[in-house]
C-alpha cells in the first residue's frame, strides 16, 4: 500500500531495538518503529503497555536503557529534550494559569530570545491556526476544555516542530467535544503537513485519525498497519479483540489445495480462506470473525445457505439496541456463542430460531499464541 499524498518515504523518527527498564521492570521490550515524514502515526494499547514511556523517550524526557533513537536521521543519544525538533502536547494541557493565552503561547519563544517582531508574528500565526486569536487576552481559567487544548496545541506549534507528539491529547474532553476536536486535529495535521505521533487507548480515535497505527501490548508491538489493515486483517488474537468487537473461534485445522477447514472442540466446522498454510498449525488455530460480517435470516428463508460457505442453525439469546444497530447474541446448536451486528430495523427477538452465515473470506486466521 502506498503512503497517503502528504506522507514522504523519508523517516522522521526511527526506534531500533529500544528497551526501557525502571528498576526491575522492563516496560519497553526491544521496540522497532519507523515513522515517516508527514505521517499521522498512533501508538495504541491498553493502560500500562508502555505507550507514554515510548513517547517520552522520543521527546527526550526519558533515556532508553538500550537501543537507538533517530529523529530526522540523527542519533538522539545525549541530545536533551529542548534540542530536539519535537514538541509535546499533554492530556493535562500543562498551561500556566497565571499567564494569558498569548503569554502561554509566547513563553517558549521568549526563553529562546526570539526577536519581538518575530515573536508577535509567530504567536499570532499559531493562535490563528487553532482559531484562538480572539481569546489571546483570556486566562486558562476562563476557557473551556476544548479551548485549553487548542492553546496547548498552539504552544507546541509556535516552535515549528518537525514532529508533534500528542499524549492522549483529547483524553480530558467529553465525548461530543472529543469528536469535534478529532476533526480539528485531523485538519490541522493536513494543513501543516508535519509528522504527528499520538498516544491513545481509544481505538476509534486511532482508527479515524491515523495513517498508520502501532498496537502495543506489554511493552512490545503486536502489529503495525493502516487502520483498515489493523481492523480487517488483525494478525493476533489480542489485536482482533482490542480493536472493535470480534468473535474468536479456536480449533484444529485441515488444509487441502482448495480448502481449509477449522474444527472446534464442539465439532463446529468452519470453512476458512485458503491462505498462509504456514499459519495452519497442528497445535490449534484462532480465527476472528467480525460481528458485522455475520448475517442472520429467519429459518423460513434459505437464501443464506447458498450465498455463504458457512451457514448454521442458531437461536437468538439476547438482543441489545444500540441506536443504528441491534447487537444479537446467537447460540449455535454446537454451543458456540456469537456476537452479531444487525441493522436496527431487523426484527429478531430473543428466542427466535435463525440461520447464521458468513463467508470463508471473512474469517481472519490469527497467529498461534
Ligand atoms: P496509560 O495509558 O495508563 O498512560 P501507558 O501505556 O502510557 O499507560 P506507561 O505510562 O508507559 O504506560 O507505563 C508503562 C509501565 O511503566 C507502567 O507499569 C508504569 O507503572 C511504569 N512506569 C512508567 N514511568 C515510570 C517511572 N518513572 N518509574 C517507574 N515505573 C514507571
Amino acid at each position: 500500500i502506498s503512503p497517503p499524498a502528504n506522507v514522504t518515504t523519508t523517516l522522521d523518527v526511527e526506534l531500533k531495538d529500544v528497551v526501557k527498564t525502571f528498576g526491575e521492570e522492563t516496560v519497553v521490550q526491544g521496540l522497532n518503529l519507523q515513522i515517516r515524514q508527514g505521517e499521522f502515526f498512533s501508538i495504541l494499547g491498553p493502560s500500562g503497555c508502555g505507550k507514554t514511556t515510548t513517547l517520552r523517550m522520543i521527546a527526550g524526557f526519558e533515556t532508553p536503557t538500550s537501543g537507538e533513537l533517530h529523529i530526522q536521521q540523527q542519533s538522539m543519544g545525549g541530545v536533551p529534550a529542548h534540542h530536539r525538533s519535537v514538541n509535546t502536547v499533554f492530556q493535562s494541557y500543562a498551561l500556566f494559569n497565571h499567564m494569558s493565552v498569548w503569554d502561554n503561547v509566547a513563553f517558549g519563544l521568549k526563553i529562546k530570545k526570539v526577536s519581538k517582531l518575530d515573536l508577535r508574528q509567530r504567536v499570532g500565526e499559531a493562535l490563528k491556526l487553532v482559531q484562538m486569536e480572539s481569546f489571546a487576552k483570556r486566562y486558562p481559567s476562563q476557557l473551556s476544555g476544548g479551548q485549553k487544548q487548542r492553546v496547548a496545541l498552539a504552544r507546541a506549534l509556535v516552535n515549528r516542530p518537525a514532529v508533534m507528539l500528542l499524549d492522549e491529547p483529547l483524553g480530558a474532553l467529553d465525548l461530543k467535544l472529543r469528536k469535534q476536536m478529532q476533526v480539528e486535529l485531523s485538519n490541522l495535521h493536513q494543513r501543516l503537513g508535519i509528522t504527528f505521533i499520538m498516544v491513545t487507548h481509544d481505538q476509534e480515535e486511532a482508527l479515524s485519525l491515523s495513517d498508520r497505527i502501532a498496537v502495543m501490548k506489554d511493552g512490545r508491538i503486536e502489529q503495525v498497519g493502516t487502520p483498515s489493515e489493523i481492523y480487517e486483517r488483525p494478525t493476533t488474537a489480542f489485536v482482533a479483540d482490542f480493536i472493535g468487537d470480534t468473535n474468536l473461534l479456536s480449533g484444529h485445522c485441515k488444509s487441502t489445495d482448495t480448502a481449509s477447514l477449522l474444527t472446534t472442540a464442539s465439532g463446529l466446522e468452519v470453512m476458512l480462506p485458503v491462505q498462509e498454510p504456514s499459519a495452519i498449525d497442528a497445535h490449534g488455530l484462532n480465527v476472528s470473525i467480525r460481528p458485522e460480517k455475520i448475517y442472520l435470516s429467519p429459518q423460513t428463508e434459505h437464501g443464506l445457505t447458498s450465498r455463504y460457505e458457512n451457514c448454521y442453525v442458531g437461536k437468538v439469546q439476547h438482543t441489545l439496541y444500540t441506536g443504528p444497530h441491534i447487537q444479537c447474541i446467537i447460540e449455535l446448536t454446537t454451543g458456540e456463542r456469537l456476537r452479531v451486528l444487525q441493522p436496527n430495523h431487523m426484527p429478531y427477538k430473543a428466542g427466535s430460531a435463525v440461520y447464521v452465515a458468513w463467508a470463508a473470506s471473512d474469517c481472519q486466521v490469527l497467529a498461534p499464541h
